[in-house]
């Protein structure tokens, strides 16, 4: 997988798995530009561990549409393309229904929208209409095992996931004439700070259990799976839902 010349943008890339993604696109000859919500320390640790120079990092909350507008604009701006986008922004919400109030309800389902699933719908939007003028691009979003197999304790990840997909395969139904191609991949639990606390807990034996292989993921191992799909040869890919669960949850 070869990304000399091409400009990626990377959603929450101060950390995890989009750390892991941007350090991978780098080490392939990319330019990647990598946005955060507010963590500015990560930001720059994750600048330091990039391969070449001309990288870039923007400070954007993804759950405001006009600031997804200006990220966009930003990176178009400074670079003069941008050739693929990675939807990987997200958060994880506890909000069980047996014991949050009604108020606490609405608020987690409402930000779990906004960020993982509305987010990256607009992201898409403004990244798309740029790559129709420019002729092509590829847009990788990270979604997750939750939206098959289900989140009990977070339903609104779970759904917000669930819409990440169907807008994936839309979406690559949508821009496929204009040879724009998307590709969604579907992580199980990942060694990240999203997860860290589930996996320190009494729980994570039984979560590292859930796959045959007796552990979760690393994220250089979903930032792989995220750089194939980008990549030029994978382009008739489009469409698909790429799972990255150690057979921890098997569909057919
Ligand atoms: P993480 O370590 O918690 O990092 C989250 C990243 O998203 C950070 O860069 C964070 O920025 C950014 N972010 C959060 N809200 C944002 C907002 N409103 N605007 C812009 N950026 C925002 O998460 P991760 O585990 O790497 O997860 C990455 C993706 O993988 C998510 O979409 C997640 O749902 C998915 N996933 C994760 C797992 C897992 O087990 N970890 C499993 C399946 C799928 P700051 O650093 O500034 O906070």
């Amino acid at each position: 997988m070869d990304f000399t010349g091409k400009t990626v943008l990377i959603t929450g890339g101060s950390r995890g798995i989009g750390r892991a993604a941007a350090i991978a696109f780098s080490e392939k000859g990319a330019r990647v530009t990598i946005s955060f919500r507010n963590n500015k320390k990560a930001a720059l640790e994750t600048m330091e561990m990039l391969e070449g120079s001309g990288h870039l990092p923007i400070q954007a909350d993804i759950s405001r549409p006009a600031v997804v507008q200006q990220m966009v604009d930003t990176v178009v701006r400074e670079f003069g393309r941008l050739d693929i986008l990675v939807n990987n922004a997200g958060i994880f919400e506890a909000h069980p229904i047996d014991e949050c109030s009604y108020e606490e309800w609405q608020e987690s389902w409402k930000r779990t929208l906004e960020v993982n699933l509305i987010g990256a719908a607009n992201a898409c939007y403004c990244v798309a209409r740029h790559m129709i003028r420019q002729g092509g691009g590829r847009i990788v979003n990270v979604s997750s095992r939750g939206a098959f197999r289900g989140e009990p304790g977070q339903p609104a990840y779970g759904a917000s996931k669930a819409g990440m997909n169907a807008m994936g395969q839309s979406l690559a139904q949508a821009l496929a004439p204009y040879n724009i191609f998307v590709g969604t991949v579907a992580p199980g639990f990942v060694e990240t700070d999203m997860a860290v606390e589930l996996l320190k807990s009494e729980a994570g034996e039984a979560i590292r259990q859930q796959s045959p292989t007796g552990r979760v993921a690393k994220p250089e191992e979903v930032a792989y799976c995220i750089l194939f799909l980008a990549s030029e040869q994978a382009a008739f890919t489009t469409g698909c839902i790429l799972d990255v669960n150690g057979a921890s949850y098997l569909r057919t």
